[in-house]
């Protein structure tokens, strides 16, 4: 207990001790206010008509009471007949009525003798101050009919006044020192209130004795229905305050409803904004953000706990793109979801499986002991998923490939730690997708060093830092130069010379292809128109010109290609484009339409690579396609396995059966022309004839015309010595 509490403990106690000697002592007063009027009384008034206002005092009056709302207090109009007392009979009757008053609705009040008693006594004493000052005003006959008006009137508020503060005055300081509140607010509480009836009381009284006098015992009875009526009036006043207060507190009770209602709404709409903010409407997944959240916490916690780790897996789904393109975005969304429900029963508790958009996903795997949980976590994931989806009638099935982020590289960043399972994803798909990768530092590095070249290759166009290599194309038969393969070559200011290997990809999946590509097809074009300008034994060369996958997409590309040979004036005969046989093959109808634009210009086509794709027989011979490109894989192998050189045979077979004719690619031994020539390959390109060389080298070369004849090839030499020339310019350049 406080000090402070304790000094207030004994202030109350004090307090407390003070009221009941008050008491007594107020009602010692009463009683010698009883017996000095006892002494004093005028018996000889004493008649009947004393005795019927006394008994209606003591026995009607002060049943009749009214509780005054919200004061917790009632008030009688007893004070009336004593105030009429007074003023008919006498002061000390007045007194005798109070005590005997006091008592009776004492008793009503209480049992408690001392309460009865000191109700009687604060009354009596009131009533004795009260006489005693209209003893000073009026003199000692309270007759009000010989008294003018305005002393009359100033005397009955006199009495009215004294009689209210007395008395209420007395019972409040009891009420005080019993409740241990001030005086003044209790007083205030209680009493304000009753001063009306006091003040009416007078008022009454005063009126009757004014006008009525001593008039007869009738007279008096017929004060009770104007008292009555008073009473009555007044009752219903105060009813109708307590209704307008009962209403006032209804009216704030539903205030204070409605106002919590509101606030209840509210709150619930901010948790719903909240909810919103952090999860993924599709799937109601946590989303980036509140991932982002997480990763910070635990981030901070690995700085905190050595012991403590986490990982980060970045899911990325193998060909969604199919499924949504073929079976619609409700399927797609609908797999989505499924997903993501089966992500969420693969995890712990304490994981946190979020949709980043799209069909990406990650998963915070919230305290591993060793990197090898995260492998187990992801494998069991790549299971998971990898099983059959219902949807809606379809069996529907996806792969993801996962990139892994451990906690034990050090993140200060969650951005960072996504970033690198995006990198480690990315190469998952690169093995061929359905499959995980961890990250490792190198990634980093070779990411890095990706975005630096996706930079350099945007501006690379503008600062003309690109030309072309053209690599010939010799016929097998007589072996003179058919034409050339134009491919393009960058030279970086800073890192030198990149090859097309490197950067090709890149500038596709950038789209820089597309501006690359017409950039490459016009200049190649330019120069064939040249050379077939400066020699009419160049009229018959062929100018093979690749075409990326992202420019069949182009709608307008046989637009393009068509002002592009009208630019140059190239003969569009002398013009084939060489598309790789993948890209035909995974969009076969759309390839075929644009294939056929692209052959109403008068142009040539061949495929590229073949033998790597997955050509369908069906498909092919719909092509309108001049010429198949045998990969190099197969000529190369050629002399060391029976089952390459089988391969060129079919494929020699089936194009020669589809009308085309062939290109045997990366032909670099004698060996291999041998068995091409054997083969009756129509077509040779190899560094066996030359390398890609530059314009310049190309231009000699035509001047030159060498013979690349088997016959012409001396068995200890192993290229042709153009090709040495144009090691030399590279290293020169
Ligand atoms: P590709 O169209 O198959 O071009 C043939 C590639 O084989 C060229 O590589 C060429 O230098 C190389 N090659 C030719 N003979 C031999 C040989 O005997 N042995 C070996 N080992 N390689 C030989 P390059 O120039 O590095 O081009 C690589 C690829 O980049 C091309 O393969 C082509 O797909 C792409 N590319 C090059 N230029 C362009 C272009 O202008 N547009 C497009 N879309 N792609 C291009
Ligand atoms: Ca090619
Ligand atoms: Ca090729």
């Amino acid at each position: 207990m406080g000090n402070k509490q304790v000094e207030d403990n004994k202030k109350l106690k004090g307090r407390l001790r003070l009221n009941k000697p008050y008491m007594w002592l107020i009602n010692v007063l009463g009683g010698v206010a009883c017996l000095f009027a006892l002494l004093h009384f005028p018996s000889a008034q004493v008649d009947l008509r004393f005795l019927l206002l006394a008994s209606l005092t003591v026995i009607v009056s002060s049943r009749v009471s009214v509780r005054i709302p919200r004061a917790n207090t009632t008030i009688t109009v007893s004070d009336a007949f004593i105030f009429l007392t007074m003023l008919l009979y006498n002061p000390e009757a007045a007194i005798l009525l109070a005590a005997a008053e006091g008592t009776c609705s004492g008793l009503r009040l209480s049992k408690t003798p001392r309460t009865v008693l000191f109700n009687a006594g604060a009354m009596t004493c009131s009533t004795f101050l009260t006489t005693s000052v209209l003893h000073l005003i009026l003199g000692p006959q309270f007759d009000l009919r010989h008294q003018p008006y305005s002393i009359a009137i100033a005397a009955i508020c006199v009495m009215g006044l004294v009689q209210y503060i007395a008395n209420t005055g007395l019972v409040a300081v009891c009420l005080s020192l019993k409740s241990d509140q001030p005086l003044w607010p209790t007083w205030s509480k209680h009493y304000l209130w009753s001063s009306v009836t006091y003040f009416a009381g007078a008022a009454v009284a005063g009126l009757i004795a004014s006008s009525v006098g001593m008039i007869g015992l009738y007279a008096v009875l017929l004060t009770i229905p104007m008292i009555s009526i008073l009473y009555f009036t007044y009752y219903k006043y105060l009813e109708d305050i307590r209704a307008t207060a009962a209403q006032a507190e209804q009216a704030e009770r539903e205030r204070a409803e409605a106002e919590h209602a509101r606030a209840e709404a509210e709150r619930e709409r901010a948790e719903q904004f909240r909810y919103a903010a952090f999860h993924d409407a599709l799937t109601n997944l946590p989303n980036r953000a509140l991932l982002t959240e997480n990763l910070k916490a635990v981030i901070e916690r690995a700085k905190q706990e050595a012991d403590y780790q986490f990982a980060v897996l970045f899911l990325d789904l193998d060909r969604f793109k199919n499924i949504n393109d073929s079976l619609g975005h409700t399927i797609g969304d609908q797999l989505l979801v499924t997903i993501a429900r089966r992500l969420e029963h693969s995890v712990r508790e304490t994981d946190t499986v979020a949709r980043l958009g799209g069909d990406e996903f990650a998963i915070l795997l919230n305290g591993i002991k060793h990197s090898e949980d995260a492998i187990q976590m992801t494998e069991r994931i790549q299971k998971e998923i990898s099983k059959p989806f219902s949807l809606s009638g379809h069996e529907v099935f996806t792969t993801p490939s996962t990139g892994i982020a451990l906690s034990v590289t050090g993140y200060d960043d969650p951005d960072d730690i996504l970033r690198d399972a995006d990198t480690a994803m990315y190469h998952a798909k690169e093995r061929g997708k359905a499959c995980y990768e961890m990250f490792d530092q190198s990634m980093h590095a070779r990411a890095v060093n990706l975005l630096r070249l996706e930079t350099d290759l945007r501006r690379a166009l503008e600062r003309e830092e690109f030309f072309v290599h053209y690599q010939p194309i010799v016929s097998l038969e007589t072996g003179t130069l058919s034409g050339f393969e134009a491919l393009v070559r960058w030279q970086h200011p800073e890192r030198g010379f990149i090859s097309p290997a490197e950067f090709v990809s890149v500038a596709e999946d950038t789209r820089l292809i597309i501006p690359l590509g017409l950039w490459v097809l016009r200049e190649s074009c330019r120069q064939m128109c040249q050379w077939q300008w400066q020699s009419p034994a160049n009229s018959s060369l062929i100018l093979s010109v690749n075409l990326s996958g992202k420019q069949l997409t182009q709608p307008d590309l046989v637009e393009q290609i068509e002002v592009i040979l009208k630019e140059t004036h190239l003969n569009p005969r002398c013009l084939k484009l060489e598309i790789t046989e993948s890209v035909v093959m995974e969009n076969a109808e759309s390839a075929i339409a644009m294939l056929q634009g692209l052959k109403a210009l008068g142009l040539q086509l061949s495929i590229d690579d073949f033998g790597t794709g997955y050509s369908s027989l069906s498909y092919l011979h719909r092509f309108p396609v001049d010429t198949l490109k045998i990969d190099r894989s197969f000529v190369s192998q050629m002399s060391m396995s029976d089952e390459n050189a089988e391969i060129v045979r079919t494929i020699k077979t089936l194009a020669s059966n589809l009308g085309m004719d062939v290109v045997a690619e990366g032909v670099e031994t004698l060996e291999q022309l041998k068995q091409l020539a054997a083969l009756q390959c129509e077509y040779g390109q190899g560094y066996l004839f030359s390398k890609p060389v530059d314009a310049e080298a190309a231009t000699a070369l035509l001047a030159k015309r060498p013979d690349w004849n088997v016959s012409a090839f001396s068995p200890t030499r192993e290229s042709f010595v153009p090709a040495r020339a144009v090691v030399s310019h590279l290293r020169s350049a």
